[in-house]
């Protein structure tokens, strides 16, 4: 797997999979530029030791995406890989949500991540070797959940989006890609399953239930595991890669596993 000399742009990456990200192209001598709300001390220090540029920006905005998008572009001459990662989660049933609890969701998992590759598409376009996007979805995406409808709608159409773009851009060379985690440790994200349980072991064991092979391992999916992923789909080994959603969920998208 090669992705050497590469300008890389990854949203959401101040914690979690982003970071992971970040670092595993930072590792392969890429040039990497990531974006995120806000930055702990550690994670800061973490990802600009390993050549990481931490931009501060909101992805919800057309303006800042297209910036950072750009910004890398200015700087290297050229934008190889976009991961759209940034994402939030939205615990509520319909009759809770509001209409800026939607826009909320949306603006963040999906029309931040249509506009990061509107900025790409258009830079990339430019290139002979054509580059490509990562969208960061999840198994919700794949299998609807019941107690998270409005994160499940945006990374259904978030995997949609994918194929959509895929399709219309492989002429270009331009290969465009999501990925489709089940519940990852070490995230903020999962964070929010903890809220108001006493016993953290015992939310573990529930994560853990829920998917057959984390099941089987006894552990749950770690953040460098979907990184990896992402590093595979933007290498020349993923060259005839298009349009796939990659579930790295420990099966969990397939169904109700057996007792
Ligand atoms: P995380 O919460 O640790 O990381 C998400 C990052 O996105 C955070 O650093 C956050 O500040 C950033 N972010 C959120 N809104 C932003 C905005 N408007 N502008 C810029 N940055 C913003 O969680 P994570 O698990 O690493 O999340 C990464 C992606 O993985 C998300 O898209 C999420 O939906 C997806 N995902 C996570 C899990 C999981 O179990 N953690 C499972 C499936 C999918």
């Amino acid at each position: 797997m090669t992705t050497h000399s590469k300008t890389v742009v990854v949203t959401g990456v101040a914690s979690g999979i982003g970071k992971a990200t970040a670092l595993n192209f930072a590792a392969q001598g890429c040039a990497v530029i990531g974006a995120d709300l806000q930055y702990s001390d550690e994670n800061r220090a973490r990802l600009e030791t390993a050549g990481v540029t931490c931009l501060v920006a909101d992805v919800r905005s057309t303006a800042s995406i297209e910036c950072v998008v750009n910004g890398a572009l200015a700087d290297t001459s050229r934008l190889d890989v976009l991961v759209n990662n940034a994402g939030m989660g939205m615990v509520k049933q319909i009759g809770d949500v509001s209409e800026t609890d939607w826009d909320t969701v949306m603006d963040t998992n999906l029309k931040a991540a249509f506009f990061g590759c509107k900025a790409a598409i258009a830079a990339m376009l430019k290139q002979p070797s054509g580059g490509s996007i990562i969208n960061v979805a999840s198994n919700a995406g794949l299998l609807p959940r019941s107690h998270d409808p409005v994160y499940s709608i945006s990374k259904m159409a978030l995997v949609g989006l994918t194929k959509s773009l895929a399709l219309c851009h492989s002429k270009d060379r331009i290969r465009i890609n999501c990925v489709c985690p089940g519940p990852v440790e070490n995230t903020q994200m999962i964070e929010e399953n903890f809220v108001g349980r006493s016993d953290r072991q015992e939310v573990v064991r529930e994560l853990i239930q829920a998917s057959p092979l984390a099941r089987a391992w006894d552990r749950m999916i770690s953040p460098g595991e979907v990184a990896d992923s992402i590093l595979y789909l933007a290498s020349e080994a993923a060259h005839m890669v298009s349009g796939t959603a990659i579930a790295i969920d420990g099966g969990k998208s397939l169904g109700v596993p057996p007792d």
